[in-house]
């Protein structure tokens, strides 16, 4: 049998994205024979004792990580972090109410429409206008809201809220997907976070949700059984079949962040890269960063080449350089370093050095 040891690529993807080798390699294991069970992970039930401990084990490290307080619950669903924008909205948008909402970009504007197919909607603040290179701020949130809505991090755009706004006495709700683990959040400023697994946390296929469950159950709506969170929240997360691989790959990375410090830890390795690569893209004139530059993000830093007509003489460097997933989203263009918690500081010196290599070659 070979091992599943990762090659030298240095996986700069968006999402689905980078992984700890520890992380695939215990997984690889996992399919192959759970915990000496001679049986997969792939094919054991959900409502055995060893995956009734995965699941438990997964949602305490959830907990721990990032320092849950009591009265919160954390659930693993599937559906993506979309099915989060609609459960949103069901769950917390009363039917007489409305929900405020801060548009940043592409996934902002997806949870805002999604909302807007369950009732009212007013969008608080939107860096449209901007074509989304910043992060709008000092805006007002209307007091009688249900719910606030923000997305903390846009993966597309580049751009991260280095301060949450503050909403008052409204209940905040954020979607995390790409950066929750990558830097200590109070949880207790919130009403719920959500975010899917296969930005920082694992594979695609789960979501996590962190809700305060006092604040459920007020909409006056009929939800259907499986879009009501408080069922989930009744069952542990096991109303029905969980997306089991996937919890158990994010259990893993999540037992990966703890041992190696948890989220502050995180936070400060993540600094180090994205300074790293945004000094070589401010050094270096042949390169241009697309966001405003106190909103930059540490997670997707995006950034073009001045001179667009490069672009083929830079690809083939960095992909000869063994460098993968570096373009920007077909939406946007140009590049997008997506510098996940997984990706090691090498990866982001090997990058540099065919920068810096371009540019001497172009300068
Ligand atoms: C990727 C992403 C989404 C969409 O996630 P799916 O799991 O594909 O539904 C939502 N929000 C943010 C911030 C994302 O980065």
């Amino acid at each position: 049998m070979t091992t599943a040891v990762k090659t030298k690529v240095h996986n700069y993807s968006a999402g689905p994205c980078i992984l700890p080798p520890e992380v695939f390699e215990q997984a690889a294991q996992a399919v192959l024979d759970f915990q000496g069970s001679g049986l997969s992970i792939l094919e054991i039930s959900h409502r055995s004792k060893p995956f009734v401990e995965v699941m438990e084990n997964a949602r305490a490290l959830v907990k721990e990580l990032l320092g849950v307080p009591e009265g919160y619950s954390v659930l693993f669903l599937g559906g993506g972090a979309s099915t989060g924008f609609y459960l949103t909205a069901l769950n917390f948008l009363r039917k007489e109410g409305f929900a405020a909402y801060a548009n940043t970009g592409t996934w902002a504007t997806g949870a805002v429409k999604e909302a807007q197919s369950i009732g009212r909607v007013e969008v608080v603040a939107s860096g449209e206008a901007d074509d989304f290179t910043r992060i709008p701020k000092g805006f007002a949130i209307p007091q009688d809201a249900d719910y606030f809505h923000f997305t903390s991090n846009n993966t597309i755009y580049g751009t991260q809220y280095k301060a949450f706004p503050d909403a008052g006495k409204v209940p905040v709700v954020c979607d995390m997907s790409s950066d929750i683990f990558s830097r200590p959040v109070n949880v207790a400023d919130f009403a719920m976070i959500y975010a899917g697994a296969q930005k920082n946390m694992g594979p695609a296929g789960a979501t996590v949700y962190i809700v305060k469950e006092e604040l459920l159950g007020h909409t006056g709506r009929d939800l259907g059984r499986m879009m009501d969170l408080r069922n989930h929240i009744k069952k542990d997360s096991m109303f029905n079949t969980p997306p089991v691989f996937p919890v158990y790959v994010s259990m893993l990375t999540l037992e990966w962040m703890k041992a190696q410090g948890g989220v502050a830890a995180m936070e400060q390795r993540n600094a180090a890269k994205a300074k790293l690569l945004y000094d070589a893209v401010d050094r270096l004139p042949l390169f241009e960063g697309t966001t405003a530059v106190e909103d930059r993000s540490a997670m997707n830093a995006t950034f073009v080449l001045k001179d667009a007509g490069l672009e083929p003489a830079f690809d083939e460097l960095w992909k000869a350089a063994g460098i993968s997933g570096l373009r920007g989203h077909r939406s946007v263009g140009g590049y997008r370093a997506s510098m996940y918690n997984a990706l090691p500081l090498e990866s982001v010196q090997a990058l540099v050095d065919v920068m810096e290599h371009f540019a001497q070659q172009h300068g």
